[in-house]
C-alpha cells in the first residue's frame, strides 16, 4: 500500500519551521534566519520513500499584517492549513510563552494537529514537560514530538510518526521532485537569506531579490547566476553595498556557498542593487517579485 499526504508546517515567526522542513528533506530549499518573517511564501518540499510520499508545506510565520506583503503572507498561511492532512504546529521551547502560542494556535483550523516542541537543544529537559502540560490542556493534539530541527534530533522519528497518520494515496510527484519552487526562486531566496542574516534593523524587511539569469555550462561545470537586490531607499542601498563593496561581497560569497551545494556545480554569482520605493504596498511590484496569490 502506498501512502501520501500534505503536511503543513505552522507556528509563530522564528519557531524553526523552515529549518525543520530542510531537516526533514535532508536538503536545503528554504531560507532560514533569526529574523522573523524570513519566509514570505508557501514553499513546498517533497520527500519520497519506497512506500510513501510526504508533501510538506512551509508557511510564513503567523503574525498581524502591517502592509500588503504581510496580508499576502497570512493568506499563504490560511491556504496551507485548510488543505493539510497533518498540521505540524511548531513552537520554540527556548522562548515559550503560553498566551502568545495560544493566540496563534487558536487561529488554526485543522483536525490532525501535532505539537512539535523545537529547539530542545537550547533548554533543560525539565522545562519541556510543563510546556506539554499547558499546551495539551488548551487543545487536543494527535501527537506530541520534541525535536531539535537544527541538530536533526527526533526528525527521523517525526517522519515515522507522520507516516503512521497518512492514508493510502497516490504518488503526486515523480520520485526526484524536491520542491515546487523554480530554481531561480530558490537562488533568490538564498541571497535574501544572507541579506536577512547580515543586515540589522528594518532594512531586511524591505528587500526583495529576483534572479534574472541562471544558466548551467556543462563543459565548465559552472552555473552563472545574475540577481538583483531591490531595497526601498538610497541609504539602504549604500549599506547593502558597504564600504568598498565589502558587504555585498560577503553576502555574495555566503550565497555562492549555498548555491554551489544546491546546484552541485561551481557558481559564478553577479549581484546588482536597485532602489524601488515602497514596493511592499504596491500590488504590481509584489507580483513582480513573485509574491503572487495562488489559485
Ligand atoms: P521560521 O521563521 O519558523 O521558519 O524559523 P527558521 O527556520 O528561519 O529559524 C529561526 C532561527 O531559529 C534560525 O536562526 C535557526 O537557525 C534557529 N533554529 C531553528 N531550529 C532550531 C533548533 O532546533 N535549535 C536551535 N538552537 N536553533 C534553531
Ligand atoms: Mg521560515
Amino acid at each position: 500500500m502506498f501512502k501520501s499526504g500534505f503536511i503543513s508546517i505552522m507556528g509563530r515567526p522564528n519557531a524553526g519551521k523552515s529549518t525543520l522542513l530542510n531537516a526533514m528533506l535532508g536538503e536545503k530549499i528554504a531560507a532560514v534566519s533569526s529574523k522573523p518573517q524570513t519566509t514570505r511564501t508557501q514553499i513546498m518540499g517533497v520527500l519520497t520513500h519506497n512506500d510513501c510520499q510526504f508533501v510538506f508545506v512551509d508557511t510564513p510565520g503567523i503574525h498581524k499584517p502591517k502592509n500588503k506583503l504581510g496580508k499576502f503572507m497570512m493568506k499563504e498561511v490560511e491556504a496551507g492549513s485548510s488543505e493539510a492532512d497533518v498540521v505540524l504546529y511548531i513552537l520554540d521551547a527556548s522562548t515559550y510563552n503560553f498566551e502568545r502560542e495560544a493566540e496563534v494556535l487558536d487561529s488554526i483550523r485543522a483536525e490532525n494537529i501535532f505539537l512539535i516542541i523545537n529547539k530542545t537543544d537550547k533548554v533543560e529537559k525539565e522545562s519541556i514537560l510543563p510546556i506539554i502540560a499547558q499546551m495539551t490542556a488548551h487543545r487536543e493534539f494527535a501527537e506530541i514530538v520534541p525535536v531539535s530541527a537544527l541538530k536533526k534530533d527526533g526528525v527521523e522519528k517525526l517522519l515515522d510518526i507522520i507516516k503512521e497518520h497518512l492514508e493510502e494515496g497516490p504518488q503526486y510527484f515523480p520520485d526526484d521532485t524536491l520542491t515546487d519552487q523554480p530554481e531561480k526562486q530558490i537562488a533568490a531566496e538564498f541571497i535574501r537569506e544572507k541579506l536577512m542574516r547580515n543586515l540589522n534593523d528594518e532594512i531586511p524587511f524591505g528587500i526583495a531579490v529576483t534572479t534574472d539569469l541562471m544558466k548551467y555550462d556543462e563543459a565548465k561545470d559552472l552555473t552563472s547566476i545574475t540577481a538583483t537586490i531591490y531595497c526601498e531607499k538610497d541609504s539602504h542601498k549604500a549599506i547593502i553595498i558597504g564600504k568598498k563593496g565589502e558587504m555585498l561581497k560577503k553576502i555574495g560569497s555566503q550565497a555562492r556557498h549555498d548555491l554551489e551545494k544546491f546546484t552541485h556545480s561551481k557558481v559564478f554569482l553577479q549581484l546588482w542593487v536597485k532602489v524601488k520605493d515602497n514596493w511592499r504596498n504596491s500590488d504590481m511590484m509584489l507580483k513582480n517579485f513573485g509574491y503572487k496569490e495562488q489559485k
